[in-house]
């Protein structure tokens, strides 16, 4: 799950870490009298979304009188804000954050994840901010440093004087820097975040160290032990399909092919995704019904996939171990009379209770394809697709 920027501004504040003054706002009004409230001479307006790159696609403005304040603000709110890592879909902008100016020296770079490559927490740090990281790691790799931190050590003061080093700190902001990169582990580690990036981390002209900009994203899997993180959440940033399915703990990814997929267990998800592709085809999502579904929740999960436009065929692949095929069967059965199929569906069923499920199956008289493997499933639903 990933937070807006005020939202992890706010968070920053509880971990000591510096942050401009700023209020989040919903109309011209209330920005207003937030600006008016800082008594600064320059405000940055600032769009929020779940996305990046806001800068270069006119949600961040800097505003120098309190009617350039609320014109911004008004340009912004209801606005869909379309960046080179939201896709041309964009995202909508609910909310404004007003922030004083900060008066800007240097931009630095600074990200903390949990890194693939070797199982730990890694900060990755670069004097070169401002620009995308990407861009940076293709172009200039020498100029990233990365620093593992050891998970029964925490983070040392000798690897916050080498991160402060790499950024090129002058020895009067040694100490604060060091300060903040052990308030950012601290809420890492405590918080359960997958990420935290602060791009860019300034030097202002006083020598102070401010987080420009915030963005958090936490393990979603650890949730649960941070009521008041999940209550943060903003649905209205997320692909509308996958939050039906997090609503029927369906896990669900939407992808850009035309074959919807239903399939029980994630290995089974990967292996007929393979296996459509390698027939010449694409899928046009992964979604795990999980284990023991019972017919209500194929139900749901035969919906949610139908309710993606792309869909020319539907493929249904269940290895039933803990699941049960008559209870799949039965799922679709039900489902189908109620949302008026207009593509071929394809079902293989194999497992427990599969002379039942095929039964079912067969006795209603639906149009339903059935396939014996997983490569004849996976053939029969490219050819219906293409159809
Ligand atoms: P992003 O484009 O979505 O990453 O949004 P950021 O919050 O990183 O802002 C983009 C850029 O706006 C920054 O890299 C800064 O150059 C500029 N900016 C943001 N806040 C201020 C500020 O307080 N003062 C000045 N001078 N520039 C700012
Ligand atoms: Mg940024």
């Amino acid at each position: 799950m990933n937070l807006h920027e005020y939202q992890s501004k706010a968070l920053f504040i509880e971990y000591g870490i510096n942050v401009p003054r700023g209020t989040a706002v919903e109309s011209s009004v209330e920005a207003f009298k937030a600006a008016e409230e800082m008594s600064a001479d320059i405000w940055v307006v600032k769009a929020q979304a779940h996305t990046g790159g806001r800068g270069k696609a006119g949600g961040v403005k800097l505003a120098h009188s309190l009617d350039e304040v609320c014109k911004y603000t008004d340009e912004m709110l209801g606005m869909t804000l379309v960046t080179y890592q939201t896709g041309p879909e964009g995202l909508p902008v609910n909310k404004v954050y007003i922030e004083e100016a900060s008066e800007i020296e240097r931009e630095l770079y600074l990200s903390i994840l949990v890194d693939r490559d070797n199982g730990r927490i890694s900060f990755v740090a670069s004097a070169e901010g401002g620009m995308s990281i990407e861009e940076l790691a293709a172009e200039k790799p020498e100029a990233i440093k990365k620093v593992e931190i050891d998970p029964a050590v925490g983070l040392t003061g000798f690897q916050a004087r080498e991160l402060s080093f790499a950024l090129d700190f002058p020895k009067e902001v040694l100490g604060k820097a060091v300060q903040l990169f052990m308030g950012c582990y601290k809420a890492m580690v405590e918080l359960d975040m997958n990420m935290l990036e602060i791009n860019p981390l300034v030097l202002t002209k006083d020598q102070n160290l401010v987080a420009l900009d915030a963005k958090m994203s936490f393990d979603d899997n650890a949730l649960f032990r941070h009521p008041e993180i999940n209550e943060l959440n903003d649905n209205s940033q997320k692909d509308k399909r996958e939050v039906a399915a997090s609503e029927h703990d369906l896990s669900y990814v939407g992808l850009d092919g035309d074959i919807g997929c239903m399939i029980n267990g994630a290995g089974l998800a990967m292996a007929t995704m393979d296996m459509i592709k390698y027939c010449g085809g694409e899928p046009a999502n992964f979604l795990d019904i999980g284990g023991g579904a019972s017919p209500e929740r194929v139900g749901k999960a035969f919906e949610l996939v139908l309710a993606d436009d792309n869909v020319k065929a539907m493929l249904v692949n269940v290895y039933a171990g803990i699941n049960r095929c008559d209870w799949i069967a039965e799922g679709l059965v039900k489902i189908i009379p109620t949302v008026d199929l207009k593509i071929p569906l394809i079902v293989r069923l194999s497992g427990t209770n599969v002379e039942e499920g095929l039964k079912i199956i067969k006795d209603s008289g639906l149009p339903i394809i059935l396939a014996d493997t997983l490569k004849d499933a996976a053939e029969k639903a490219v050819e219906a697709a293409k159809k």
